[in-house]
């Protein structure tokens, strides 16, 4: 290939960026949505997997028809979120740099994601609020204030983000619903979706109800019933929920608002994937759980529309994990009132990595390392015939005879001391405080583990 041919591709925005956009709509038949028909707006099949991506593109073209991008300028935005991931395609299909400032509570994976995207992070302290020079947002702006060409893309107060929606994903929502919809169900993260949606469907269908699902502990679901600002808490569900009212939220014509915990959050998910097939995040949990409460109380057939926000891709090891969902007090499972309480990987459910006492140190080695444990059971047909932790591995490979081949029982300590569910915490800490990890017996029927993290999450299972 020639040096011309490769400066002209080299020139063109990448194909992706016009599969943003045009998502497709799909009816929920499955569940019970008492009189009314219930439709998901799939905006999970973006390319980036969100809704995000419709803005991220919206702001950038923006900014380059009002001239406040140049060739080769740089974006900068506070977040790791999903417009910190929309901004990273945009801004490497249009040779932009882009840099992210990043609370350092963030996860590594969304961290790892946007960097592999090409943008640069610059990761800040998540404990200081606004107005501190090293709160995520204001070191944006004021990183923006020193970069050359730079352009502070500010997703809370930037017009461009509603209009995105009102341009698009209104009319779209318009077309798919044959211009027939009653009611449409949405959150507010920055309040792009919901003013963009909100201003369109003002125009075409006044009459249609712009309805609020927010996550309990967020201060906007109080806001629009009592027109006043309350005292925000926590939740688990990313991406929507605020603690302020974002300049952009227009929250005027929202008439009914539905605070939802995490709990019905994420189980909400979770049946969407099961009984829909529709596999989407969090968020989408809590819409679905509000367009379910608001479809079930209507006594009126009506045309109801909630958007699947993002992927549940980005959520398998969280809400997706009944292990997670166990640990955090969601799924209730069955309860002995004894130390089998304590135990997350039950032998019983399946769910705890063991080895066996012929497998090899290697297999051994990398079952540990894939399921993040620093010790496994050894089990011979179900009993427990020792327990291989790392540093029994590293003796044995240390001592200058021993290989990754050898096997399990070669450096297994097969002297253990068990506890019997009956004992009590007292017992339970003795052992963890000497360093080792609690086994769990039941009159010779190995139960599981139990490590630190078991005991704080059954501690803070108690207090919650
Ligand atoms: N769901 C998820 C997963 C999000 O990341 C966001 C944006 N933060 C939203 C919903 C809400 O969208 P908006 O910013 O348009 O209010």
């Amino acid at each position: 290939m020639s040096s011309g041919a490769l400066q002209e591709t080299s020139l063109k925005n990448p194909a992706i960026l016009s599969l943003i956009g045009n998502t497709p709509l799909v009816e929920c038949t499955r569940l019970e949505t008492g009189p009314c028909r219930l439709f998901i707006k799939l905006e999970n099949q973006n390319p980036t997997g969100s809704i995000k991506d419709r803005m991220a593109l919206a702001m950038v073209e923006a900014a380059e028809r009002a001239g406040q991008l140049k060739p080769g300028g740089t974006l900068i935005e506070a977040t790791a979120g999903n417009t910190g991931l929309s901004l990273a395609l945009v801004a490497a299909a249009k040779g932009y740099h882009l840099i992210l400032v990043i609370p350092d509570k963030m996860s590594q994976e969304k961290i790892l994601h946007v960097r592999a995207l090409g943008a640069t992070t610059v990761i800040t302290r998540s404990d200081v609020t606004k107005g501190h020079p090293e709160y995520y947002q204001d070191l944006a702006a004021s990183i923006a204030a020193e970069t050359p060409d730079g352009f502070y893309v500010n997703q809370f107060g930037n017009p461009t983000n509603p209009l995105a929606h009102e341009q698009t994903t209104g009319p779209e929502i318009w077309e798919q619903m044959q211009h027939n919809v009653d009611a449409i169900v949405v959150g507010v993260g920055s309040g792009g979706t919901l003013t963009g949606l909100s201003n369109y469907f003002a125009c075409v269908a006044p009459e249609c109800e712009i309805v609020l699902a927010d996550p309990e502990g967020s201060i906007l679901s109080e806001f629009v019933k009592e027109k006043r600002i309350g005292q925000s808490g926590s939740w688990i569900v990313e991406g929507i929920g605020e603690d302020f009212i974002p300049p952009i939220a227009d929250l005027s014509r929202v008439r009914k608002a539905y605070s939802i915990c995490d709990e019905e959050s994420l189980l909400s998910a979770r049946d969407l994937l099961r009984k829909e097939g529709v596999f989407a995040g969090s968020s989408t949990g809590t819409l679905f759980a509000a367009a379910l409460r608001y479809c079930r109380e209507r006594t009126e057939p009506k045309r109801v529309v909630t958007i699947a926000c993002d992927s549940g891709n980005k959520y398998l090891s969280k809400m997706y994990n009944d292990i997670w969902m166990a640990d955090q007090g969601f799924i209730h499972r069955k309860s002995f009132d004894d130390l089998r309480d304590l135990v997350s990987r039950r032998y019983q459910d399946g769910t705890i990595v063991s080895v066996g006492p012929s497998d090899s140190l290697l297999t051994a080695f990398n079952r540990m390392r894939i399921a993040d444990v620093s010790q496994v059971p050894v089990l011979d047909r179900g009993n427990l015939v020792g327990i291989l932790d790392e540093s029994d591995v590293l003796t044995r490979l240390q001592d200058g005879h021993g290989s990754f081949r050898d096997e399990v029982k070669t450096a297994m300590t097969n002297r253990v001391v068990t506890l019997a569910p009956s004992a009590g915490l007292q017992e339970l800490r003795q052992i963890l405080d000497s360093g080792r990890v609690a086994i769990v017996v039941d009159q010779e029927q190995f139960v599981g583990l139990v490590t630190r993290i078991d005991l704080l999450n059954y501690l803070r299972r108690k207090v919650a």
